[in-house]
């Protein structure tokens, strides 16, 4: 009944924020939370009565059979065309004077469908089910815990067979098969590998025919998706050296993100985190070399709530499961990055990712 309980939380918060009877979902990473379903069309309409499932006719049988594995109590409608299908969505609408619908989701042009087809008032709402989401119950932290222990056994059984001259693009490809190997649906999001002065200077680099070579800073971010919930991790390594620029900025960075992980605990705002971590680089005097933000929320995807960094005014509940990812990168240099993905508790963090971040230097033997 977890999932039939989601939708009453959901519910109580339409109820309490917007007013509205009802409320239409179209986020469909939103309905698989409420209902289990996966398919890539649907909409839910969620009243005081009941959960209804509207899709096409390619997910009738699918979303039935999901709606009941997950326990969840509620009726699919299944419209064979898309006028039909939103003639399902009107009718379910039309007997609520005001519905809300998912303002961040809707495009104009949908909007404009819905007002033309439903006779309520319609009400934008942003974050309703996201809020809901956002803290994780036992089940979801397992699935991410499974992510995380796959990206880490990925992590350790590739590294061991890197050479000398492997591309970026082999290294994510290793990975990736290994992941799938191991159990993972694929990747989180397609694996960072970056390599060398110019890729590992870009935070989100993808993965080029770039060889790794001695001398070279490689951040690798890597992560497993696992029953739709994501993993997430980085990893910096140097290979050959290091020379005394890499170690103080590797230690730098590790100070920071070791840091980062002492300053998590429910009850800290996600500013005050990002500050922790960004202090000790701006300190050893690297600040505008911390490009981006210290972390942010992991569940159903891969970038979700909370996000942690300077503008945040989020504080963090047990349950969150968060990244802690402080990182440098400057063109000429390389980059930098160390990412761990943590469960928030009443008195810190539990770490999911396990990965050894302590020695990053790594001597690549030659291509036989
Ligand atoms: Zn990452
Ligand atoms: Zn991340």
């Amino acid at each position: 009944m977890i999932i039939t309980e989601r939708a009453q939380r959901v519910r109580d918060r339409v109820m309490s924020t917007v007013k509205t009877d009802a409320l239409l979902v179209s986020d469909l990473s939103n309905i698989r939370w409420l209902t289990g379903f996966t398919g890539s069309n649907g909409w839910v309409v969620l009243d005081p009565d009941g959960l209804t499932l509207i899709t096409d006719g390619r997910y009738g049988q699918q979303a039935a059979r999901q709606m009941a594995a997950a326990r969840v109590d509620g009726e699919v409608l299944v419209g064979a065309t898309s006028p039909l299908v939103m003639d399902h969505i009107a009718n379910c609408c039309s007997r609520f004077p005001r519905v809300a619908f998912e303002a961040a989701h809707v495009t104009y042009a949908q909007h404009a469908q819905y007002a033309q087809a439903i006779t309520s008032e319609l009400v934008p709402a942003t974050g309703i089910v996201e809020a809901e989401r956002r803290v994780k119950d036992a089940d979801e932290i397992e699935r991410m815990a499974v992510a995380c222990r796959i990206a880490d056994r990925a992590l350790a059984d590739v590294i061991p067979l890197l050479t000398t001259g492997v591309s970026e693009a082999q290294v994510r490809n290793q990975l990736e098969t290994r992941m799938r190997e191991l159990g993972a649906i694929g990747p989180s999001y397609e694996t960072i590998v970056a390599t060398g002065p110019i890729n590992a200077a870009l935070p989100h680099h993808r993965p080029t025919s770039t060889p790794i070579e001695e001398g070279h800073t490689v951040i690798i971010d890597v992560g497993a998706l696992v029953d739709g919930y994501h993993s997430d991790m980085t990893r910096t390594f140097i290979i050959g050296g290091p020379t005394t620029l890499q170690q103080e900025l590797y230690d730098v960075v590790h100070t920071a993100q070791q840091a980062g992980l002492a300053a998590v605990a429910a009850g800290v705002s996600t500013k005050e985190l990002d500050g922790v971590c960004r202090r000790i680089i701006e300190e050893a005097g690297y600040g505008d070399w911390f490009t981006h933000g210290t972390g942010h929320g992991v569940g159903l995807l891969i970038h979700e709530d909370p996000f942690i960094n300077r503008a945040g005014d989020t504080i963090l509940q047990v349950g969150d499961v968060v990244t802690v990812e402080p990182g440098v990168y400057h063109e000429g240099f390389g980059g930098i990055r160390i990412e761990d993905l943590v469960v928030v508790t009443s008195d810190g963090c539990h770490v999911l990712t396990k990965s050894p971040k302590d020695s990053p230097c790594l001597q690549l033997p030659p291509t036989t």
